[in-house]
């Protein structure tokens, strides 16, 4: 009987957000409520066990699951006790014949800069040299050399906005089930890019870089082909690894080399093109009061919880007020003590609260507003973009003078309209809504607001890339250094 391993540990990180992540931000599953939780979802692991459970002749040792929405960077406690959780689980499962484990690839714990590549290496000690392990990653993911010397092959996301988390799980199975019944050695060619990229140009679907997405899905439909992917970091998790790369597996070294070689000169030669214009906030303020013919949405991507930032953002609230913005407003704060003033207060009734800050003071001096408390809830709702369950904590909506605000007590995705739309608000019945976000479906804003304006405000996860005073990261590096030169090289990795 071929035993295969399944586990996950997945969060993203943002090192300039200065609220520590900790295990309670995490969902855990052990052994059997491993697979029996995650079946059938938009997931990684979903995708996978719709491949394994087609082949019931290979038995599954479900050992251990973690996972957390994007925050901070993970305490350094917490994580000695969650990699002690996997690896206990993972010596509980073996002896194994084969692994798979979704992982994100952008966790950074505060003494570990590659949370990922500690956990394989100790998952292969546990379960030994010879058996396959295959992992899947998110593109935002920062894939080390350590991790590549642990696995047989790696799958990675080939769409931004995400949507094919369950294709890349079903990828990752097929390889690995691949290796065992065909005896393949995958050779898997990184090419390291000393560039950090954002912007709209990443767009899969329209971008430039879906461009090279397309090129890695015909290796992959190509004989010989196995997983091919381009990784782009997520330039707000700082460690020493933070880069771009290209990452080709075949059955052939030299061609797996040749094809990330060509493929990492292409996002070279187009890295100009792969970052966000921004506009400053007293401008885009200007810009949304001279507008009179419909909504203005500011992107807010410097305080997107989805990216790692804190949420508590108040930088486009000061910046109308300072601009005298006389429209109505909607804007997003996570913030419990706002929320839990608002509660004090009672629906109905007058309330006087610091807003803003409320995790990163220094960034986000409080703002004291002065309004009414129009709408008290538990924070419970669906996510429009996922349809999972969100958790918001005690939420409150505070209008005070022209501003609607939506106060949450927890992180929750802003990059919907869901936190609105759950609490009684219509975008579309705003002059200016605020969405915490580097980028939302079309339908959502784009398609019928009067103007989409990415703002360059402070935060944990601006595009403003510069703005953020990375001290880990392998230098020089695009944008952060000027005349940065790329010697491209391949590094052949198989087992
Ligand atoms: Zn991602």
């Amino acid at each position: 009987m071929t035993r295969i391993l399944i586990a996950e540990c997945k969060q993203e990180v943002s090192t300039f957000n200065p609220a520590l992540s900790h295990k309670e931000d995490f969902r855990f599953a052990y052994g059997p409520d491993v697979v029996a939780s995650r079946r059938g979802g938009q997931s990684e692991l979903a995708g996978a066990l719709s491949v394994f459970d087609s082949r019931p002749e290979l038995p599954l040792a479900p050992a251990f699951s973690a996972r957390a929405g994007s925050g901070g960077t993970l305490a350094a406690a917490d994580w000695h006790w969650i990699a002690r959780e996997f690896l206990d689980a993972v010596r509980a499962a073996a002896p194994v014949d084969a692994a798979y484990i979704s992982l994100h690839g952008a966790m950074g714990a505060e003494d570990e800069g590659d949370p990922e590549g500690y956990l394989l290496a100790e998952t292969r000690k546990i379960v030994g040299e010879r058996i396959p392990i295959v992992v899947s990653l998110d593109l935002h993911g920062i894939l080390t050399e350590r991790m590549l010397e642990q696995v047989n092959g790696l799958t990675v996301y080939h769409t931004y906005p995400h949507e094919d988390m369950v294709d890349t799980g079903v990828r990752a199975a097929r390889l690995l089930l691949r290796i065992l019944d065909e005896g393949l050695r995958p050779a898997t060619a990184l090419v390291k890019i000393p560039a950090l990229v954002r912007g709209k140009e990443l767009i899969t679907a329209t971008g430039l870089f879906g461009g090279m997405i397309r090129q890695c899905e015909a290796i992959e439909a190509s004989p010989g082909g196995l997983a091919a992917g381009m990784f782009i970091g997520n330039p707000f998790t700082d460690v020493p690894e933070l880069r771009s790369s290209s990452v080709i597996t075949t059955t052939d070294p030299d061609r797996s080399a040749r094809e990330a070689l060509r493929l990492a000169n292409e996002l070279w030669a187009v890295r100009e093109a792969l970052h966000e214009d921004l506009t400053p906030l007293d401008e885009a303020v200007r810009i949304a009061s001279a507008t009179t013919n419909g909504t203005v949405v500011m992107m807010d991507a410097a305080d997107a919880t989805t990216s790692g930032a804190s949420g508590d953002s108040n930088a486009v609230l000061r910046a109308c007020l300072n601009g005298g913005y006389q429209g109505q407003a909607l804007m997003p704060v996570i913030d419990p003590r706002a929320a839990a003033a608002c509660f004090a207060a009672g629906v109905g009734n007058a309330v006087r609260t610091p807003v803003g800050g409320a995790f990163d003071p220094a960034r986000f001096p409080p703002i004291e507003m002065a309004g009414r408390v129009h709408l008290l809830a538990e924070g419970r709702f669906v996510a429009e973009f996922s349809g999972g369950e969100s958790f918001a904590g005690p939420t409150a909506v505070l209008k005070a003078q022209n501003y609607t605000l939506v106060l949450a007590s927890r992180s929750v995705g802003l990059h919907d309209r869901s936190l609105y739309l759950a609490h009684g608000q219509d975008p579309r019945q705003f002059d200016l809504v605020v969405v915490k976000s580097p980028h939302c479906k079309p339908y959502m804003y784009a398609d019928w607001c009067a103007r989409l304006i990415n703002v360059d405000a402070p935060g944990a996860t601006s595009a403003n890339l510069r703005s953020l005073g990375h001290t880990a990261c392998a230098r020089p590096i695009f944008p952060l250094d000027p005349d940065v030169a790329f010697t491209p090289e391949a590094r052949v990795f198989q087992r």
